[in-house]
């Protein structure tokens, strides 16, 4: 029987993605990983009762990406360095030091940073490194950040909008993350909380080679086909990156700044002229969402993000990220995720959203239970 034209559409377009994927699968990558079987991966405990604390975020989120440009306030030098969106702790220490360099001409020993989340004392610790007296000026400090509510998975992802965005953007953006990517790797340890981690992408069409940052810096990127009776998903993306744990590394790195002679002052500043009043002559701006308000940025938009955290799950050793939902196992629970929300102020958690993260998770922990390898 003749099928319709719509149904032969479809199953041209699904022959034409199958052969995409082929191709995709004759890569050294694919090809060793035809050859060897993916492993088991034990299925999270998703349920209600496990449920140990529900988070929301607001992303500091510019479509047109992070701002890194220095500005004339009287006397001063403001060098901003804000709004990453949802990638801020991977793109840190790349960020960090593309600031730093940014006032390598001025002379002045001691300097002001606003804001103590991931990038103010990333920015912080590499002024320091370059011997310099820094003073941070914050309104909260962790464990009261943005950057306490991250993943955080090495992923520097929904950090601006497609064509919203230049070259050069997009060449500054990629020596962020390949600056920040092997800086992070100084950190791995329990000291800091970073360690790698084995991380799949499951997929319902097929999955390419582009992830967040550039393929180069994901290792070990392995495809499986046939995959749905290995994890319930057709189309599946093995790769390594570093997992993140906000809590220990944030006081890591916040010891780590006193211990070099840094200074906290923690004060909310409410306009250019307090800046411009602070005694230190250059100031990094590092305030992410606090930015808009501070210097007038309406570019700046929320992204709301919240997660479902659960009990901790010790054997866990994977990460997953399936279209907008996610899990990360970390020492303080399982990370839920996710939202993404773009232009959403509400600080307040939505019941609604609590029953997607929790279904849609459970659901993928069932196809990881019913898989055979
Ligand atoms: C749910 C969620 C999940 C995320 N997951 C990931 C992930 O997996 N990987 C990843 O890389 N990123 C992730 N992110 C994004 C990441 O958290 C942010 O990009 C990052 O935290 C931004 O850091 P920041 O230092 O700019 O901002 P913040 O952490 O918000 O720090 C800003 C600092 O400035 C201070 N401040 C603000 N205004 C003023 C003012 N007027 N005066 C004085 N001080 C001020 C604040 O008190 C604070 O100390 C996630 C975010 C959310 C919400």
């Amino acid at each position: 029987m003749d099928r319709p034209t719509t149904d032969r559409r479809s199953f041209l377009a699904s022959a034409l993605a199958a052969g995409a994927y082929a191709a995709l699968a004759k890569s050294p990558a694919a090809r060793a990983a035809q050859e060897e079987p993916p492993r088991r991966l034990p299925p999270a405990k998703v349920s209600r009762d496990r449920v140990i604390r529900t988070v929301v975020g607001l992303r500091p989120y510019r479509p047109e990406g992070f701002v890194l440009t220095n500005e004339r306030l009287g006397e001063k030098v403001v060098v901003h360095n804000y709004g990453h969106g949802g990638g801020g702790v991977s793109l840190s220490w790349g960020v960090a030091q593309m600031a730093a360099e940014q006032a390598r001409n001025l002379e002045d020993k001691s300097l002001a940073v606003l804001g103590c989340g991931v990038i103010g004392l990333s920015t912080a610790r590499v002024l320091q490194r370059r011997g310099k007296a820094v003073t941070v000026y914050t309104r909260e400090l962790p464990p009261e950040t943005t950057s306490n509510v991250a993943g955080a998975l090495w992923y520097p992802t929904h950090v601006y909008e497609q064509g919203k965005v230049n070259a050069t953007f997009m060449e500054r953006y990629g020596l962020a993350c390949r600056l920040a990517h092997r800086e992070f790797q100084s950190y791995v340890g329990p000291e800091y909380g970073v360690r790698w981690m084995e991380t799949y992408t499951f997929g319902s069409g097929p999955l390419g080679r582009e992830l967040a940052g550039g393929p180069e810096l994901y290792p070990e990127t392995r495809f499986y086909s046939d995959a749905q009776r290995s994890f319930g998903f057709p189309f599946v993306r093995q790769f390594t990156s570093l997992m993140i744990e906000p809590q220990t590394y944030l006081r890591a790195l916040l010891r780590d700044f006193y211990a070099a002679g840094g200074r906290v002052v923690v004060k909310e500043l409410k306009t250019r002229e307090e800046v411009a009043g602070l005694p230190e002559r250059v100031v990094f701006n590092c305030t992410g969402l606090g930015a808009r308000a501070l210097f007038g940025d309406q570019g700046m938009a929320s992204m709301r993000g919240q997660i479902e955290v659960l009990l901790p799950q010790p054997e866990l050793d994977y990460g997953y990220l399936a279209n907008s939902l996610y899990m990360f196992p970390r020492a303080d629970g399982v990370i839920l995720g996710g939202t993404f929300e773009a232009g959403n102020w509400s600080m307040d958690a939505d019941e609604a959203t609590t029953k997607r993260i929790i279904e849609g998770n459970a659901q993928i922990a069932k196809g990881l239970k019913n898989s055979r390898q």
